[in-house]
């Protein structure tokens, strides 16, 4: 147990690491384009806001959730998932005076008591965007158009978007009627799961992997066909803009997403790579998540992509990452004089931005230049007392072999011209 990461847990290093940072940097790239700042939003916020943002009925509320006493008896909860948290910050800190909309971008850990067999981890991490403050489906557009351009500049290929409308709340009220008359004319055909969603929330059933329900989904009305002439224009100019952007989509009616904020525009990122959990991204619309967070009422529109599953995918695609070695100089040593020397001069050399490395272990010479190479050092140096006693030394090209005798008072300035041209 003490050497052993909790079940569902990671940890992220080596060349991982580095592939991670990399799909980062283009994540925040991409944001400062788009007009999107960063926020930080606690890990942990009281169990309410996710009761009331995330639904009491959707699965991660009623099975998933990390919830907990803490010391004075509140009840707190790892959070889940960002928008519920992004949206009481927006509502706690008095956003609503922004020039709207507000746009935010998350990047970090949720937390989720998933089953760790289907490849689902317990802390997993999301990049996410919401973009607060506005009803027209222009905001639809572009958050949609903000995944497209990271998975375009990630280079991940096979992705599908798909869209759906669910309607304002007026139309999802006609199409609930109509889906428990449906499902309830059903329902001894299907899941103990879904007889228990349906009391719920009926929406909830179309979600439903099983396959006897999968059956009775299938002839189930869809949802685009009670929607109301407003939101058909919205689903419309959405598509528009899509398609002036030259983003491919599919309309699927299936598209439900598991959570209960979400109206109208609603959006999926799937992979064909990556088997049946092959979705990256989910988001759309969510006009009724401030209110019911207890702000004034506010058009939303938001995703979130995992960043696991990204790095899987580019993982299938690309093969294995590497770890890459750089280091600029390797500065050697023999005995104390040199030991003194050398580290002296590869700090001096840091402080100038030159990635420089000494001996820090003790090693012999060989053993030295072994790890030098091992280091991908583009320049080496042994110092021992007498190239001290000389200012003399020999700097080695470690791609061509060629040396140069050099003086070792001299060593930083000219490696700051080497490196730094
Ligand atoms: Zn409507
Ligand atoms: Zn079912």
């Amino acid at each position: 147990m003490l050497t052993e990461a909790p079940k569902g847990t990671k940890d992220i290093y080596g060349s991982y690491m580095e592939e991670w940072q990399r799909v980062e940097q283009v994540m925040r790239e991409l944001c400062s384009d788009f007009g999107i700042k960063e926020i930080r939003i606690p890990i942990f916020e009281h169990t309410e806001l996710y009761l009331r943002g995330v639904g009491e009925t959707t699965d991660i509320v009623q099975k998933e959730m990390y919830t907990f006493k803490d010391k004075a008896d509140r009840s707190i909860t790892l959070r889940p998932e960002g928008t519920a948290g992004v949206a009481r910050s927006f509502i706690e800190h008095g956003m609503y005076n922004n020039p709207q909309p507000t746009r935010r971008f998350y990047i970090g850990p949720m937390f989720r008591y998933e089953n760790t067999q289907k490849g689902r981890q317990r802390q997993f991490h999301q990049f996410g965007v919401e973009m607060l403050g506005s009803y027209s489906p222009a905001l639809d557009a572009e958050a949609i158009s903000v995944v497209a351009e990271l998975l375009k500049r990630l280079g991940i290929k096979d992705v599908e978007l798909r869209i759906n409308s669910l309607g304002c709340n007026e139309c999802r009220q006609r199409y609930n009627t109509a889906l428990k008359e449906y499902i309830g004319s059903n329902i001894d055909k299907l899941c103990d799961d879904c007889k228990s969603r349906f009391d719920k929330n009926p929406l909830r059933v179309l979600d439903c992997k099983e396959e006897s329900c999968q059956r009775i989904i299938a002839e189930a009305p869809v949802v685009l066909d009670y929607l109301d002439d407003e939101c058909k224009e919205h689903f419309e100019t959405v598509k528009a803009i899509l398609d002036d952007m030259g983003i491919k989509y599919t309309v699927d009616e299936k598209i439900v997403r598991g959570l209960d904020y979400y109206t109208r525009t609603v959006f999926e990122f799937v992979a064909n790579g990556i088997g049946a959990q092959g979705t990256v991204c989910g988001g759309g619309r969510y006009d009724n998540l401030i209110a019911e967070c207890g702000g004034q009422p506010m058009g939303c529109a938001g995703f979130a992509v995992g960043i696991e599953r990204l790095l899987l995918m580019l993982e299938a695609q690309n093969g294995e990452f590497k770890e890459t070695n750089e280091m600029d100089i390797y500065i050697g040593s023999i005995g104390k004089e040199g030991l003194v020397k050398s580290q002296g001069i590869a700090y001096r050399m840091r402080s100038e931005g030159i990635r420089a490395e000494g001996d820090s272990v003790g090693r012999s010479v060989k053993a030295q230049m072994k790890y030098a190479n091992k280091i991908g050092a583009k320049y080496s140096v042994i110092l021992g007392d007498n190239e001290i006693a000389e200012d003399t030394a020999n700097l080695k090209n470690m791609e061509t072999g060629e040396q140069e005798q050099i003086k070792v008072s001299e060593l930083v300035e000219i490696m700051k011209k080497k490196i730094n041209g």
